[in-house]
């Protein structure tokens, strides 16, 4: 026999496995994808992945541990399957959030971004982001993420820039983009306008201020308004009743006074006023309200504007002689608690109420925006809808789970313009110039930068704003591959095919490159968008810095290996279905990994130190009349185990693009029950089974049958490795090396994912009948209380058929169940116990010498009386008629299911009894 394989530790070291494997493939650029091989005839199927881009200062959590978990097990499956694959990885330069660490670090050195001025803030960004961004692309390394690095992409580079610029003049061309005047979201704090998305919804229990506003005629009447906001009445041009209602008729024209400044509003009549909120009359200030400002349009009302950029309430456009002294110059919200009590002094305030309402913050740094006139530039929506709405309605483009695609085309269907103007410094900057000596060619928009200006050759300046981040996000998936350039990455590559996400950014990212993908190159930039769950605590919070409830995924991966940390999320991780982990017990929360890979580096140990090195045979080579009904058995489980992955997953090939869209929709990509049928393969068929039952064979030096138990151990073992290889690839790469048919050179990683060939379907039967008598036996054994080390008698009773199945494999039997079988025509009678397997096999076991006899027929008597008497009781409770119609109907089902199970459990013990003989 050959020696036991010592190379490999007993304990999995996942450090040195890790720290090994992980620069050898990227070394033999195996994560490496090329145009050449997935083009012209006999090409390959491409099958691309683009990366989330995570915030280039970001640091790696949970999130982008599951999220990156799930596009290496896709990526490394679809290598396998034969795909050319690209994972296209990459940073996102993140405009508002990289400014703000930046700003922040000022901040502790005393100054402001104003301070530095916009080149050397700028400048002092971009150094920021060389020295310490890009970090966590360095960190999904050490989870195993087999992203295509020589294609690392930042939105910010000049190769993306362009692409930025180009959308941006294309879409200015197709009059899609343009300069709008109206009111935006606006942050404060960070000094700059926000799109709807990032200007998110927060419940608030707020307060509804009932104000009342005298007759300007006749200032004992009044009117009263209702707002969740008083320290805008300030800006107030008018208060709004609807013309139908019957209560404010009369009013409309009329003036009001508002109070504090005196200054003189007329009523109007406007639809939008809705009757029902409120007092029904509302106040009017188009500079600080949406809807507001639609209303003022309509009558052609002035817009003073009295908040100012910094959330400070005071004199600016419009607004001369509207803010009293004393109000001048404070915050907003100190000047609405002043402002209230003013008003409250003045008669002015009618009551107050508690009002729960939704108040938008900002999503970067969760002030309170404040809506605000201001000129911005815009995308225009519908177009560019229509077509995201197209490709799902067509089955182009599907979402997993699929009760997304209702909420992406509600969306859709209600889409507004997007604001794409940022008054902030990082960024991309818009790509407009202004003549500055106005002579007619007043905005001049541009691939390339301006000088000069076209129509008098005078100075230019450049547009302040920069583009927001999400306008260079929603390119990634195009602008990655080379666009606007007809490159060979993107012949070849684009339209790409699964994207992996979470819900949050559905709006925000995913829909908006549906658009841009649709817009630029006709075709969805990907078919399926599969949103996987949020990793929670155990009390169903999502983790985050500010609760203090993460994890660090790189702790994991030090303590357990990022196996351990994969297998966790993959098994766990239902679609849609959030994770669930406990920060404070990492070992309890990565156990299932753990406990996986201990149990893999357990049976491939074994294994291997059984196979040896010499070299096996490959199956094609091996005559069919020499398999074991073991190795036939073992070889239907693999086929079985890789039908079961490859339903799990999806298609194993090809990937085409109709291919996946002809899909029942939901059906692939169930990372769980893929990972669960590789397991149940590898852990209970192989090892459970087969490697227990071919030991005897194993260790018969030189036979024949040796060597063929040992191929069909390697290759089995090689099969289950291919399937686990996806979600554990470091100790799945380091167990097959090992293995004796391995070609020197080859990786793991770049091997073919298994075919089920389907020729030994059927072939189990007989073994198993072996599995079948061996459970039957250890069934006895457990029953009657045997000695785990003592041997017992077996009688197979079969029929001729079963009998020339079964008896080549009593020996097979005997072993795994520690028992001297015999196969007989008939029961040799006696006291036994006695059961019936498939086929019509008996299963006789003898009980005399295997236990003490009198006394097990003294147990038993006892038991029998015991229960008889019981059951007895039951019974004549059960047959008492004042019993049955007073206890309540559901204790008379479950008293008589009781007695059911009693008297099937007493007709047991009777059959027990009697076959022990008198
Ligand atoms: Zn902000
Ligand atoms: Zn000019």
């Amino acid at each position: 026999m050959t020696a036991p394989d010592s190379s490999l530790p007993p304990i999995y070291d996942a450090a040195a496995t890790e720290a090994a494997w992980y620069p050898r493939w990227t070394e033999h650029g195996v994560f490496t994808a090329d145009p050449a091989r997935a083009t012209g005839p006999g090409g390959r199927e491409p099958f691309v992945i683009v990366i989330p881009p995570p915030n280039v200062t970001a640091v790696l959590h949970m999130g982008h541990g599951l999220n990156n978990t799930v596009q290496d097990v896709l990526i490394r499956w679809r290598r396998m399957a034969g795909d050319e694959a690209l994972w296209v990885p990459g940073t996102d330069h993140a405009g508002i959030a990289t400014q703000n660490v930046v700003e922040k670090q000022l901040a502790a050195e005393g100054k402001s971004r104003f301070d530095l001025g916009r080149e050397p803030f700028v400048q002092r960004v971009a150094e920021f982001v060389d020295k310490t961004g890009g970090e966590i692309l360095n960190q999904l390394k050490s989870i195993g993420a087999s992203a295509d690095w020589t294609r690392t992409a930042y939105t910010f580079s000049p190769e993306l820039s362009r692409a930025v610029r180009e959308t941006f003049v294309r879409l200015y061309e197709d009059g899609l983009v343009y300069r709008g005047h109206r009111v935006i979201h606006w942050c404060p704090r960070c000094g700059t306008s926000l799109s709807d998305e990032e200007a998110e919804f927060t419940d608030t229990n707020g307060k509804l201020y009932h104000l009342r506003y005298p007759l300007a005629a006749d200032p004992s009447q009044g009117i009263t308004v209702a707002t969740t906001r008083p320290e805008t009445m300030l800006g107030d041009v008018a208060v709004a009743v609807n013309p139908d209602d019957e209560r404010y008729q009369a009013m409309i024209g009329k003036e009001v006074i508002l109070p504090l400044n005196g200054v003189r509003i007329p009523i109007v009549g406007d639809s939008y006023t809705d009757p029902t909120f409120g007092s029904g009359a509302v106040k009017i200030t188009p500079a600080h309200d949406a809807n507001d400002f639609e209303v003022a349009k309509r009558h052609s009302l002035a817009m003073p504007v009295v908040i100012d950029a910094e959330g400070i309430v005071r004199e600016a456009d419009g607004a001369a002689g509207r803010v009293p002294a004393a109000l001048a110059g404070l915050d907003r919200f100190e000047a609405r608690k002043a402002i209230v009590n003013l008003l409250d002094e003045a008669g002015a305030l009618v009551k107050v109420e508690h009002h729960a309402h939704s108040v938008r913050h900002c999503y970067r740094c969760d002030t309170v925006v404040e809506p605000r006139l201001s000129d911005q530039w815009f995308v225009k929506m519908q177009p560019l809808a229509d077509k995201a709405l197209a490709v799902l309605r067509s089955g182009e483009l599907r979402i997993l789970p699929d009760r997304w695609e209702a909420v992406y085309v509600n969306w859709l269907e209600g889409i507004r313009d997007w604001n794409i103007s940022r008054q902030i410094w990082w960024g991309h900057r818009v790509p407009v110039w202004y003549c500055t000596a106005s002579c007619g060619h007043a905005q001049i928009v541009s691939r390339t930068d301006v000088t000069a200006c076209p129509g008098c050759g005078g100075t230019v300046r450049q547009d302040n704003d920069v583009l927001d981040t999400w306008f260079s996000s929603w390119l990634w998936p195009i602008s990655t591959l080379g666009w606007p350039d007809e490159t060979p990455d993107l012949k070849a590559f684009y339209p790409g095919d699964v994207l992996v996400t979470a819900p949050e950014i559905l709006f925000f990212w995913v829909a908006r490159m549906v658009m841009s993908g649709c817009w630029f190159l006709d075709k969805a930039p990907f078919h399926t968008v599969y949103l996987h769950g949020t990793v929670r605590d155990m009390q169903h919070r999502k983790m985050s810095k500010s609760l203090g409830n993460g994890i660090d995924p790189l702790d994991v991966v030090k303590l357990y290996g990022a196996d351990a940390l994969r297998w966790t999320m993959v098994a766990g991780l239902g679609l849609g279905v959030d994770v669930m982990l406990d920060p404070t017990d990492l070992e309890k929360s990565f156990a299932p990994g753990r406990n996986f890979c201990t149990k893999l580096w357990n049976i491939g140990r074994f294994l291997l130190s059984r196979v040896g090195t010499d070299p096996v045979a490959p199956l094609s080579q091996l005559d069919r009349d020499q398999l074991a009904p073991a190795d036939r058995w073992i070889l239907e489980r693999l086929d079985q185990a890789i039908a079961d992955c490859d339903a799990a997953l999806g298609p194993a090939r090809p990937s085409t693009l109709a291919h996946w869209s002809d899909l029942e929709r939901g059906r692939g990509l169930r990372l769980s029950e893929y990972a669960e049928a590789a397991r149940r393969f590898v852990w209970n068929e192989l090892a459970d089974w087969y490697l227990e039952s071919i030991k005897p064979r194993l260790a018969a030096d030189g036979t024949a049958d040796r060597e063929v138990a040992r191929a069909v151990l390697a290759h089995a073992f090689d099969g289950a490795l291919r399937l686990l290889h996806p979600v554990v690839p470091f100790i799945t790469e380091e167990l097959w090396q090992k293995l004796p048919q391995t070609p020197p050179g080859a990786f793991l990683a770049q091997a073919a994912w298994p075919v089920a060939g389907g020729e030994y379907a059927g072939d189990g039967a007989a073994f198993d009948l072996v599995r079948e008598s061996v459970q039957a036996i250890r069934q006895v054994r457990a029953e009657y209380n045997v000695n785990p080390g003592a041997w017992v008698d077996a009688v197979l009773v079969a029929t001729n058929d079963a009998e020339a199945l079964l008896g080549p494999q009593a020996d097979t039997v005997g072993a795994l169940a520690r028992a001297k079988v015999r196969v007989a025509s008939v029961n040799p009678g006696g006291a036994a116990a006695q059961v019936l397997l498939s086929g019509g096999i008996e299963l006789v076991v003898p009980l005399a010498g295997m236990i003490d006899l009198d006394k097990e027929k003294q147990r038993l008597d006892t038991e029998i009386v015991q229960l008889d008497k019981q059951l007895t009781a039951l019974q004549g409770r059960l047959s008492n008629d004042g019993f049955v119609a007073k206890a309540p109907a559901a204790v008379v089902e479950t008293e008589r299911a009781k007695a059911a199970d009693w008297s099937s459990r007493l007709a047991q013990l009777r059959d027990k009894r009697a076959a022990l003989g008198a």
